[in-house]
């Protein structure tokens, strides 16, 4: 990507035309923003904090003066989203690729062979019929000198407002290390502790997510739109929530992709509790769900359908 004026999109591999009312650069791309809202997210091993000058030993958990600010990691991002993308395909009856190498050292036996039973092909399998591969091969990357057209950030965050950008992929959230306590049941020990664990902790997640496309195919945005409303939808499933505690309620994601049309302004406004939205955007919101979302899936169908010749063509019969 060169520039903004350079900006267009690349569909002549596509067996379709698209008829979009607006040109891609008069949305955000090559930026597309998720927004997230998350009660409660264990990032796990996924979180980095900058509290680098207090200490395990020094942090106080109740300590109302911390403000601790740092990154969720974009790997559980990623594989969260990923996981959506192959369901999305899935579900159209087309099969996604693997996200492992056929070689891998996998801790259980025949999974890998199992996988390819249900849903999955071999990673890269997909180029030997198409060079770019299956769509999640093309926007994920592939083999080594295989990047993916998918640039996926680390999300920052802070507990402090005015201090998060929502155009700079960053949230509001409240870090807190909570410990968690497992109790002898035998009543001889009085319950005390046997065994103490501490996990780390984000509350009240609330911001973007910014992805970047280094090519806007538009079966790329169609995938991502589909996969982030997949992802709404099932938020309250253990397959797909963000993280780790799901058991206990964390990465409960309410997910949505914000409106390309927006301008930059109007994203902020998104996010900005005092504000509500023009009617401006309200205008651009019908326009992108009535014109522009249609295109965006239909340019996925297409593409899905050039691979596995068994995905139903929109708009030829019988589909
Ligand atoms: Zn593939």
């Amino acid at each position: 990507m060169t520039g903004e004026e350079s900006l267009t999109l690349v569909d002549e591999h596509l067996p379709i035309d698209l008829d979009m009312p607006k040109s891609v650069a008069e949305m955000l791309f090559p930026d597309l923003y998720i927004g997230l809202e998350i009660d409660l997210l264990a990032p796990g091993d996924g979180v980095l904090t900058d509290r680098h000058h207090a200490s395990a030993n020094r942090y106080e958990a109740d300590d109302a003066m911390n403000q601790i600010g740092g990154q969720i990691s974009p790997f559980t991002l990623s594989g969260w989203l990923r996981h959506a993308c192959e369901a999305v395909l899935q579900i159209a009856g087309a099969t996604a690729c693997h996200p492992g190498e056929s070689n891998a050292d996998y801790m259980r036996a025949d999974v890998y062979e199992r996988d390819l039973e249900s849903g999955y092909h071999e990673k890269g399998a997909c180029t030997d019929e198409h060079d770019a591969g299956c769509v999640i091969y093309d926007l994920f990357g592939g083999f080594g000198d295989q990047p993916g057209k998918l640039l996926r950030r680390p999300v920052s965050f802070s507990p402090i407002r005015r201090e998060v950008d929502v155009l700079d992929g960053e949230a509001e959230a409240h870090f807190r290390q909570m410990s968690n306590q497992v109790r002898s049941r035998n009543e001889e020990d009085g319950g005390q502790p046997l065994r103490q664990a501490d996990r780390d902790v984000l509350g009240n997640v609330e911001g973007t997510w910014k992805l970047t496309l280094r090519e806007v195919k538009p079966e790329f945005v169609g995938l991502l739109l589909e996969a982030v409303s997949f992802l709404d939808a099932h938020s309250d499933e253990f397959g797909f929530q963000l993280g780790g505690a799901r058991n206990f309620g964390a990465g409960i994601a309410d997910v949505w992709i914000v409106n390309p049309l927006y301008t930059e302004q109007e994203v902020r406004r998104v996010f900005n509790r005092s504000q509500a939205a023009t009617q401006a955007m309200e205008e651009k919101d019908d326009v992108w769900a009535s014109e522009c979302r249609p295109e965006f899936v239909r340019a996925l169908q297409a593409r899905a359908a050039a691979r596995d010749g068994d995905v139903p063509v929109p708009g030829s019969d019988g589909a």
